[in-house]
């Protein structure tokens, strides 16, 4: 029977639980367990698919089709363990379940309520197919003492009853402030966020302290005192250098050990730890560095491409260089032509990402053109593809009025919904496939690659490969035509042949634009192929510049 480890966050936000989660996860995986994790939100939106980035950062999209949280990100790169569906939860979605039992009349007349309904909801989520797993972690969102948060807790408590101690946890989150003027850490916080908990029922058993400075022993004595917590399980989490030696840090710091002897786990295999060690290797000592130029729209604001700065982060380890980031808002180079040369020159490679709305889309498309005409390594992921193929209608096949729909009436629908643009023969090819058109097309997709293309020797050689979508537009494929005779070959095509989802230039040293986001599946041990491969692609243009 699987093991719970409850995760919760006191004090304030943005301890960095879900990445805790993610690297006890990982430490346990290193011990030989099979592990999963989920994320419990509190926010009342069925999912994130529908919120800003700004209030949210990235959505983070699952194999099966899943909008989630971004935290699923973290521990899909952190365990290589895909993330589904059933592994993010929020209020918002077991509300909408239980108002349409309620309205079908499934209660029978009860009275529906908090407790036992929402809660009993929030308890089956935990256990759902754990069958196979020796540990669930489940984080809980938001900071204990939230109103929202509350049905958790009081689920967690009845779990903890249910299952008993020794097959639950709980790591409580908190932050030990230093304050400078009295030159000393302040463990009040601490403690009042414990008594909320304990105040609800749950007693944590492990408590993870986020802190600037080490906690001396005194400190780490006083906060077990006062949380009722032995010493060895108040943990110092100091910040990290990277995220991805939270692993090693936390190992070192006991944090694996103090869960293992809470549920009496006497004989675990210690962790290889090989695989951390490597990447921390990789991460501090690059052998040189390249700087990529991100032109999108949601600049300063790095949670909302969270996936693509980790993706080019991991390809720099694959080629043992350090990459910086340089984001660049796309809108720059529509107020000032010479903002193109001046912003783009010293990058050693463009990337447009994903992106919805037409704002920034001029400034997108002619960073495409900036790079096609200087040989610059460009990769389009998304939207950034699609801004590809229309700088390609433009300025290669002689389509000047070339655009997407999503940016309002065309005459040269480049791009489009596949019912603007598909035949009625298509369009029911698709449909019995399950593609109505006009929805989004989320979730994983194969697309079937040309052999000898570039990005078929990319992928190792491969001519069928599956990655995961977001998007409602697709490039039109009756302009698949005039843009191959301008250079562009659409190299990957939908396993039905309607719907392009790669496209690259021969004649250009790394030109690679991917209707599907790329960035979700890198792992730091195990770089995704596309990326590994336009860092290389970068290395060699920063020796030509
Ligand atoms: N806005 C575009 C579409 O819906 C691209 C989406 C994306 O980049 N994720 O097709």
């Amino acid at each position: 029977m699987a093991r719970y480890i409850f995760i919760t966050g006191g004090v304030v936000s943005s301890l960095g639980k879900g990445l805790m989660a993610a690297s006890l996860a990982a430490l346990l995986q290193a011990r030989g367990y099979k592990v999963r994790i989920r994320k419990f939100d509190p926010y009342l939106n069925v999912d994130p698919g529908t919120m800003s980035p700004y209030q949210h950062g990235e959505v983070y999209v699952t194999d099966d089709g899943a909008e989630t949280d971004l935290d699923l990100g973290h521990y899909e790169r952190f365990t290589g363990v895909s993330a589904r569906q059933s592994d993010n939860i929020t209020s918002g979605r077991i509300y909408q379940q239980i108002i349409a039992k309620e309205r079908r009349g499934d209660y029978l007349g009860a009275t529906v309520q908090v407790i036992p309904h929402v809660t009993d909801a929030i308890k089956e989520f935990a256990k759902a197919d754990t069958e196979d797993l020796d540990f669930v972690l489940c984080e809980i969102g938001g900071t204990v003492g939230d109103i929202e948060s509350l049905p958790f807790i009081e689920a967690i408590r009845q779990l903890r009853n249910e299952l008993g101690r020794d097959q639950t946890a709980l790591i409580h989150v908190t932050l030990v402030p230093y304050i400078s003027a009295a030159g000393e850490l302040k463990t009040k916080p601490t403690q009042h966020s414990v008594r909320e908990l304990t105040s609800l029922g749950v007693q944590p058993d492990v408590l993870l302290c986020r802190c600037e400075h080490p906690l001396p022993e005194s400190v780490r004595a006083k906060i077990a005192l006062f949380c009722n917590v032995r010493p060895q399980a108040v943990i110092q989490a100091l910040d990290a250098p990277s995220i991805y030696g939270v692993p090693l840090q936390y190992h070192a710091e006991g944090l694996d050990a103090e869960v293992l002897r809470h549920f009496r786990i006497e004989d675990a295999r210690l962790p290889d730890l090989s695989r951390w060690d490597d990447i921390i290797d990789r991460y501090h000592n690059p052998e040189g560095e390249v700087t990529i130029g991100v032109v999108g729209k949601y600049v300063g604001l790095p949670d909302a491409y969270k996936s693509l700065n980790e993706a080019l982060v991991h390809g720099g380890m694959a080629n043992r260089v350090k990459v910086n980031i340089q984001w660049i808002d796309a809108e720059l180079f529509e107020k000032d032509d010479s903002e193109i040369v001046s912003q783009l020159e010293p990058m050693h490679g463009i990337l447009v990402p994903g992106g919805f709305g037409e704002r920034g889309s001029e400034g997108k498309i002619a960073s495409v053109r900036f790079a096609r005409e200087r040989n610059v390594p460009f990769f389009g992921i998304c939207l950034g593809m699609q801004m590809s193929c229309v700088e390609g209608a433009r300025n290669t096949a002689g389509v000047a009025a070339a655009s997407s729909t999503e940016f309002g009436e065309t005459t040269e629908p480049v791009v489009g919904i596949i019912t603007e643009w598909m035949t009625a023969e298509g369009l029911e090819k698709r449909a019995a496939g399950g593609d109505l058109g006009g929805t989004m097309r989320l979730g994983a997709y194969e697309a079937k690659l040309k052999t000898g293309s570039k990005v078929s020797e990319i992928y190792g050689g491969a001519t069928n490969i599956s990655e995961r979508h977001r998007h409602r537009y697709e490039v039109n494929g009756a302009y698949i035509e005039p843009l191959e005779k301008g250079g562009l070959i659409f190299s990957g095509m939908s396993p039905d042949g309607l719907l392009p989802e790669i496209v690259e230039r021969p004649d250009h040293p790394w030109f690679v634009g991917v209707q599907f986001h790329p960035e979700l599946k890198s792992k730091p041990f195990d770089p995704h192929p596309l990326f590994a491969s336009f860092i290389a692609a970068a290395v060699q243009q920063s020796r030509l510049v």
